[in-house]
């Protein structure tokens, strides 16, 4: 079998803060291969984005990050080096572009810095990465600044800003969030086509399952810095097996016409003490008495929940 383009296992991320020390992400382990898109979803503040900057090392020098290991196109990711065949896109594209030089100067950088492109040829390939973004009249737009562009149109000049690094895998990070509702299905056609075009892997995180549902193969669900479900994404959504994967969908109106919406109570733990075993125990309705106690088996890269109603009779009670 191939062996992914990008293979996580354990991965750990400390933040300082003052009044103590958070535990952003907790042994999070995840694959993406070659051409797919795995989706990772859960609130704000369980961990994902931190886990997408911990790979670019975008966070502070005062973070702690580790991992048990982190292969990308089968090298080392070296914590402290900024990964070649990776790139970003974040949710704000005006904080992604300087706004006093032209977006196609800023896309066709990378060509000349990364890729040794002459000038002519980098603001030629600058203009044609932005028609493939369906930028319209690509080549005056390339001459233009950051806010001179819709926010939809400037979110596909920064998919074709990323597109110029040459990337093997994306992270985009909420790419779609300040994107009204059709733009938001326009861009992640984009980010299909792409995926299916060029054979990218494209870690995709978000708090939006209908997204996901549409245009990721696999699924991620992140909880207080763990990941506690991942499986293809059909399964994730017809059998999901962990309580708070049930909770989520259970909020989602598509999947539920006609029903009264489930709100799940409560809040995620305060990561700076990170409960001792299941972190979902306070919310969830299915809780036992030793899931405050023990933590369910850490789960493989497979179609697996972190949650003892699916670990057989490990539990010693
Ligand atoms: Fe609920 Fe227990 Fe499963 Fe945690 S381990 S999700 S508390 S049933």
């Amino acid at each position: 079998m191939k062996a992914p383009l990008l293979q996580v296992d354990q991965l750990r991320v400390q933040l300082p803060s003052p009044r103590g020390t958070v535990h952003a992400v907790r042994d999070a382990s995840f694959t993406v291969a070659q051409g797919e898109m795995l989706a990772v979803v859960g609130e704000s503040g369980c961990g994902k984005s931190v886990t997408a900057q911990a790979l670019m090392n975008l966070l502070p020098p005062a973070a702690e990050v580790s991992a048990a290991a982190a292969l990308f196109d089968g090298q080392p990711l070296l914590v402290g080096h900024y990964p070649r065949g990776m790139a970003m896109v974040f949710q704000n594209p005006m904080a992604t572009f300087n706004p006093v030089l032209t977006v196609g100067y800023q896309i066709a950088e990378p060509l000349r810095v990364l890729h040794g492109y002459t000038r002519h040829d980098a603001e030629r390939e600058a203009v044609r990465l932005l028609e493939r973004m369906q930028v319209r009249d690509a080549a005056q737009k390339a001459h233009r600044y950051a806010h001179e562009f819709s926010g939809g149109m400037l979110q596909r000049a920064a998919i074709a800003m990323a597109l110029a690094c040459k990337p093997l895998l994306l992270l985009a990070d909420e790419p779609t969030t300040a994107l009204d509702v059709s733009t938001q299905h326009e861009v992640m056609q984009l980010l299909a086509e792409l995926r299916s075009e060029q054979q990218l892997g494209i870690l995709f995180i978000t708090h939006d399952l209908g997204l996901v549902e549409r245009h990721a193969n696999r699924v991620a669900v992140m909880y207080a810095g763990q990941i506690i479900e991942t499986a293809a994404t059909s399964n994730v959504i017809s059998t999901p097996q962990h309580p708070y994967t049930q909770a989520l969908l259970a909020a989602l109106p598509a999947h539920n016409r006609g029903k009264r919406l489930y709100s799940l109570e409560g809040s995620p733990p305060d990561l700076r003490q990170p409960p001792p075993a299941c972190a979902f125990t306070a919310r969830c309705p299915q809780a036992m008495a030793h899931c405050s106690t023990q933590s369910p088996p850490v789960m493989a890269d497979s179609q697996h929940a972190r949650c003892w109603l699916h670990a057989g009779d490990l539990c010693d009670d």
